[in-house]
């Protein structure tokens, strides 16, 4: 280690979504971070459309649009429905689906969701993988993120106050290190994370290929009596086979004669593939690390857990990790940080991880080839038809039910704050653009006021009248847009101080 080299604050290992979301948003609290990069080139096929094809649920869009980076992604603008295989409009407009059983839009009660303001952000939109890392990577050179490519992790070790970490022969330093290197972290095998998992029921395959007789192939998704085929473009087919498994895990190439077997089998139809342009395979294997640190090693995104992308959360699990893992890291860099403040990320996020496993593993169950599948796959088609259970069903993929354990001192702690509009048309999330907590106070209250000021630059006082308020006459909302407290009456400072104590460093009391 040369003794000139920058010690960096946090190393990040990989700069997919997560990597540099989570860089975006130390960097926005004045830490130092570098990127280490594993890849050349940030450009894959599989980031383009159909396949780089991303749906973003709720918390992904408040996140970037907090940060003020959701302006800034074009492609949702263009493609409207993410889900549908056919254009649909109006309220038979398929806008998501369970296990491939599509909800509409028409049968899904909003008004049920009390603490989402009508007139909010939206709840779910599309986008690109290709897209959200480059609006992301342009964000981290703004804020001054160093990202190496080409600089693949390979061994680290710690010491009492820092990370030394390892590419080939050149070493990094830095204060912490975080693994956002993707299912097959280097940083969760070295850094002695247990990885709890249940096995794969099916290898599917993400392709595009050249068909000589497509009109063989049924348009759309289709299950069969031995798994599934998804044309979502002509060319582009998805499969899933239930192998076990076995062939993702035999880590074989995957050839053109091999595509057109699993394809024929699965269709039941004597198809011909001419060419295959481009083919990869993935599992329903799930798993999650029994812990998300070990000592100054974390994890975040896929990192720290993997499932089937049915339903696609993968994404938003990782991007809602940065967002919580960001301004707590940068708070314990700064010592501004409570103590504990960083354990919560992991009893925060740990249980958001393990219910978008099971949903994963739901999905399984009623996709498998079998009678008993069939059976259940079929009730729950009828149920979706009905207004409850399709408000369900976006509830949970849309991500509106997420929410943290905060105690329950008010329904809304632990929500993500609506986001109110003032009466002069700004609204409340573009008050969050810099990470500060801030202390909403609805009623002008100047005893707020000084409050506030208690927690020097950690907290902002924001005051003003809201149009639609929900009976609040205050809140305190944490650096990634959580509400840690809410009054419906007077304020009681004591407990606003005794709600803000587990987040911000008091200077002033
Ligand atoms: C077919 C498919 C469809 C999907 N659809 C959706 C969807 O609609 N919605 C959704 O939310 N999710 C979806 N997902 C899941 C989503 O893509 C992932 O969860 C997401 O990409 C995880 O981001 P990440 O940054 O944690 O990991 P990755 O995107 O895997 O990024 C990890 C980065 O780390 C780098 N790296 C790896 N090892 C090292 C190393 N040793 N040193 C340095 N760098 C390293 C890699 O090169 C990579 O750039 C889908 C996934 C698949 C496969």
């Amino acid at each position: 280690m040369k003794h000139d080299q920058p010690i960096y604050d946090v190393i990040i290992s990989g700069a997919g979504p997560v990597g540099l979301f989570l860089a975006c948003e130390l960097a926005l609290a004045k830490c130092q971070v570098l990127i280490l990069e594993k890849a050349k080139s940030p450009q894959s096929p599989f980031k383009r459309l159909p396949f780089g094809i991303r749906g973003l649920s709720a918390p992904s869009i408040e996140a970037l649009y907090r940060r003020g980076l959701l302006e800034e992604l074009e492609i949702h603008k263009r493609l409207k429905n993410p889900h549908a295989t056919s254009v649909q409009q109006g309220p038979r407009r398929q806008v998501g689906h369970f296990a491939g059983i599509p909800f509409h839009e028409g049968d899904i009660d909003t008004s049920l969701w009390k603490h989402r303001l009508t007139s909010s952000t939206e709840t779910n939109l599309i986008s690109e993988m290709e897209e959200i890392e480059t609006v992301l990577t342009r964000r981290t050179e703004v804020l001054g993120v160093e990202i190496k490519r080409g600089f693949e992790l390979t061994s680290f070790h710690q010491t009492e106050d820092g990370v030394i970490v390892q590419s080939g022969e050149q070493s990094f330093q830095g204060h912490w290190l975080v693994g956002c290197d993707g299912a097959r972290s280097v940083v969760r095998k070295l850094g002695g994370f247990e990885f709890e998992s249940t096995e794969p029921e099916f290898t599917g395959y993400s392709t595009k290929v050249d068909i000589a007789d497509p009109e063989k192939l049924s348009p759309g998704r289709n299950l069969t009596d031995r798994g599934m085929y998804l044309q979502s473009q002509p060319g582009f087919i998805v499969i899933q086979d239930f192998d076990g498994g076995a062939f993702h895990s035999s880590e074989k190439q995957i050839t053109l004669e091999h595509v057109q077997e699993v394809l024929r089998r699965i269709s039941n139809t004597d198809v011909t593939i001419n060419a295959l342009h481009f083919a990869t395979t993935w599992t329903d294997r799930a798993r999650q690390a029994t812990s998300y640190r070990n000592g100054r090693i974390l994890l975040a995104g896929d990192a720290a857990h993997i499932h089937s992308p049915l339903g696609g959360q993968g994404l938003n699990l990782g991007l809602g990790d940065a967002m919580n893992l960001g301004w707590k890291l940068a708070a314990t860099i700064h010592k501004k940080a409570p103590e504990g403040l960083l354990d919560t990320y992991y009893t925060e996020r740990y249980p958001i991880g393990a219910q978008v496993l099971d949903w994963s593993r739901a999905q399984v169950t009623i996709m498998k080839p079998n009678p008993q599948a069939r059976a259940l796959n079929s009730i729950i088609r009828d149920l979706m038809e009905t207004r409850d259970v399709a408000t369900y069903m976006a509830g949970r993929v849309w991500g509106i039910f997420t929410h943290y354990d905060l105690g329950n001192a008010h329904p809304l702690v632990g929500y993500s704050v609506p986001n109110f509009e003032f009466e002069d048309g700004r609204r409340i999330g573009e008050f969050m653009r810099d990470s500060q907590g801030i202390l909403l106070d609805f009623d002008t209250n100047t005893s707020l006021k000084t409050l506030a000021n208690e927690y020097g630059d950690q907290v902002k006082y924001v005051s003003g009248k809201a149009k639609e308020q929900l009976g609040l006459s205050a809140v305190f909302i944490r650096p990634d847009g959580m509400i840690a407290w809410a009054s419906d009456g007077k304020p009681d400072r004591q407990s606003i101080r005794q709600a803000a104590s587990l987040w911000f460093t008091q200077f002033i009391s």
